[in-house]
C-alpha cells in the first residue's frame, strides 16, 4: 500500500529503524495483507528512551506553562489540518471507518487544546500562617510516563495519555499497540513539529510484556497510565508495585444499559445500535448488556436486530461502510465463541451471529435474546458488535442486574422518569452514567472506570492531575 508510512521507533530525536532488529507485520483488518513491518525495540533501544525521558523531565518541568500550551495547542491545528491523512493511516491499520477515524482526530485536537488550557490553570494554595511564616501546596509534575495504549482507538488512547503528560511537565514514553503504530507515530511527530523537545516524548514499541518489564523495573519512571485488558492491567500493577509507581488504570467494561417501559424506545434503538456498531464493537465504554423492561422487551429487541442487520459492513476505506472490519484476527474468533457457547447454553439469535467471508477480520453485527446467565459473554467483556438484550421486571431487578459484575466503567438508561433518573445516577456502579444518552466522553469530562474497570480518570483537569502529584512547603 503506497500511502501507508513506513515505521519506525522515535527515540531521542531519531527515527530508529528496522536494522538488526526483531519485526513485527503490521496488518490490514479488511484484507489480512501485510502493510509494512515494524522494528521492536531491544533492551539498549529500552535504555535510550529511559535516558531521554529522565533528561527531558528535567527541563521540561521547568518549561513556564505558557509554552506548554504553545505546543499542545500547534500540535491540536497540525492534528486538524493532517486529519484526512491521520485518519487515512488509522483506518488502514485498525479498520474503522473513515468517518469515525477523523472524529478521532477531532476528539484528540479537542483533547490538547483543553489540556492547553489546563496547564495554565495549575494553580497551588498558600495556607494561613502567622506573620514571618508561609505554607504552601504546590502541583508538580509526578516524573516520566510510562504509557501503554490499546489498538481501537489508535490516534486517541495515544493522545489523551501524550497530552496528559506533557500538560502536566512530564516527559513521557508511549508503547502504543505494535498493531496500529503509524497512527501513534503521527501523533508524536505533531507535537515534535509544534515544538515538543523529542526527548520529552518518545514512541516505541515492542514484545509487550518485555517493554513493561524493562520500562517499570527501571527508577527513571514514576508513572504508568495502561488502556487495556483487566487481566493485563492487573498484572502491570503488580509489576509497578514494586517500583511505587503510581497508575492510571482504564479496563474493560461490560456497559449495561437499562431500557424502561416509559423510555423513548425508538431513540434507545437507534442510539444504542450506533453505539453497538461504532468501531465494530471495540470499546471499552459500548453498550453491551441490554437490561430492558418486559413492557418495551420484544418492541427494544425487534428494533436492535431491525438496526443492526441492516448495517453495511465494509472496508473502512468506502464511504458507504457504516461499521469496519474488528481489527484483528483475534477478535471475529473470540466473538464466534462467545456467540456459540450462548447458543448452546439457549441464547437465540436474532440476527447475525457469523463470520463474513473469508478475506480480512469481519463479523456481523449481532443480537443475542434471552442470554442465560451462565454463558460466557454475560461475565466477560465481549469487545466486539454482540448486543445481549434480555427481559427484566421492574426497577430494583434492573438495577441489581446493571451492577451485578465487577466492571464498572459507562452504564446507560433510558427513562423519561426524572425521579428515577435520579435515583439511577446514584444507583449505578461506574465511572460514568448516560441518561437518555450515550454520549460520555469529552475534552472535559472525566473518563475513568470503578473495581475491575480501573483506578484514575484521564481526560478533563482530572487526567492533567493524574500525572501531577502535591507538595507543600513550609517556611518558619
Ligand atoms: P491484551 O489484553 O493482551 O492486550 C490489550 C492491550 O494491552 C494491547 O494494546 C497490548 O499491546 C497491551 N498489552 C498486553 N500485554 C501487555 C503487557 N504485558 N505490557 C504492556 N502492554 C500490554 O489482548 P487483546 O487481544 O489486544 O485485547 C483483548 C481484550 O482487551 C479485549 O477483548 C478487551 O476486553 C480488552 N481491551 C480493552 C481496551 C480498552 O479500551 N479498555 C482496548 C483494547 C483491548
Amino acid at each position: 500500500m503506497t500511502d501507508y508510512p513506513s515505521l519506525y521507533l522515535a527515540i531521542d530525536g531519531e527515527q530508529v529503524a528496522v536494522g538488526d532488529r526483531r519485526t513485527f507485520a503490521v496488518v490490514n483488518p479488511a484484507s489480512g495483507d501485510t502493510l509494512a513491518e515494524l522494528p521492536l525495540a531491544d533492551a539498549a533501544d529500552l535504555d535510550r528512551a529511559l535516558d531521554a525521558a529522565g533528561r527531558g523531565f528535567r527541563t521540561w518541568r521547568y518549561t513556564p506553562a505558557a509554552e506548554r500550551a504553545r505546543v499542545l495547542h500547534g500540535a491540536a491545528a497540525l492534528i486538524r489540518e493532517r486529519a484526512d491523512s491521520l485518519a487515512r493511516i488509522a483506518t488502514m491499520e485498525q479498520g474503522k471507518p473513515l468517518a469515525e477515524a477523523r472524529m478521532e482526530c477531532m476528539a484528540v485536537a479537542g483533547w490538547f487544546d483543553f489540556a492547553a488550557g489546563e496547564c495554565q490553570r495549575l494553580y497551588g494554595r498558600e495556607l494561613v500562617r502567622p506573620v514571618g511564616q508561609r505554607s504552601v501546596v504546590r502541583w508538580e509534575p509526578v516524573g516520566p510516563v510510562a504509557a501503554f495504549a490499546p489498538w481501537n482507538f489508535p490516534l486517541a488512547n495515544p493522545g489523551r495519555k501524550l497530552g496528559a503528560a506533557v500538560a502536566a511537565g512530564c516527559s513521557i514514553i508511549l508503547k502504543s499497540a505494535e498493531e496500529t503504530p503509524a497512527s501513534a507515530l503521527a501523533i508524536v511527530q505533531a507535537l515534535y513539529d509544534a515544538g515538543l523537545p523529542t526527548d520529552v516524548a518518545q514512541a516505541v514499541f515492542g514484545v509487550p510484556d518485555e517493554v513493561s518489564r524493562h520500562l517499570l523495573a527501571s527508577p527513571v519512571i514514576r508513572k504508568l497510565s495502561f488502556t487495556g485488558s483487566t487481566v493485563v492491567g492487573k498484572h502491570l500493577a503488580k509489576l509497578a508495585a514494586d517500583n511505587m509507581i503510581r497508575t492510571t488504570m482504564e479496563l474493560g467494561g461490560h456497559g449495561p444499559v437499562l431500557v424502561f417501559g416509559d423510555a423513548d424506545v425508538d431513540k434507545a434503538v437507534a442510539t444504542a445500535a450506533a453505539g453497538k456498531t461504532r468501531n465494530a464493537g471495540q470499546v471499552c465504554v459500548s453498550p453491551t448488556r441490554f437490561i430492558v423492561e418486559e413492557s418495551v422487551f420484544e418492541r427494544f429487541r425487534d428494533g436492535m436486530a431491525e438496526r443492526l442487520g441492516a448495517t453495511r459492513v465494509g472496508d473502512g476505506l468506502d464511504k458507504d461502510t457504516q461499521m469496519g472490519p474488528m481489527a484483528n484476527a483475534r477478535r471475529p474468533d473470540a466473538i464466534g465463541k462467545f456467540v456459540a457457547d450462548a447458543k448452546d447454553k439457549g441464547a437465540r439469535v436474532e440476527t447475525g451471529g457469523e463470520r463474513i467471508g473469508n478475506q480480512g477480520f469481519f463479523f456481523q453485527p449481532t443480537v443475542l435474546s434471552e442470554v442465560p446467565l451462565d454463558a460466557e459473554v454475560m461475565h466477560e467483556e465481549p469487545f466486539g458488535p454482540l448486543a445481549l438484550v434480555n427481559p427484566y421486571a421492574g426497577e430494583d431487578a434492573m438495577i441489581a442486574e446493571a451492577n451485578r459484575l465487577n466492571y464498572g466503567l459507562a452504564a446507560y438508561a433510558w427513562t423519561s422518569d426524572a425521579p428515577r433518573q435520579r435515583r439511577l445516577a446514584d444507583a449505578l456502579e461506574a465511572g460514568m452514567v448516560g441518561i437518555n444518552t450515550h454520549m460520555i466522553a469529552g475534552p472535559d469530562a472525566p473518563f475513568q472506570g470503578v473495581q475491575w474497570s480501573g483506578h484514575g480518570s484521564e481526560d478533563g483537569p482530572e487526567g492533567v492531575k493524574a500525572c501531577m502529584v502535591v507538595k507543600a512547603v513550609h517556611e518558619g
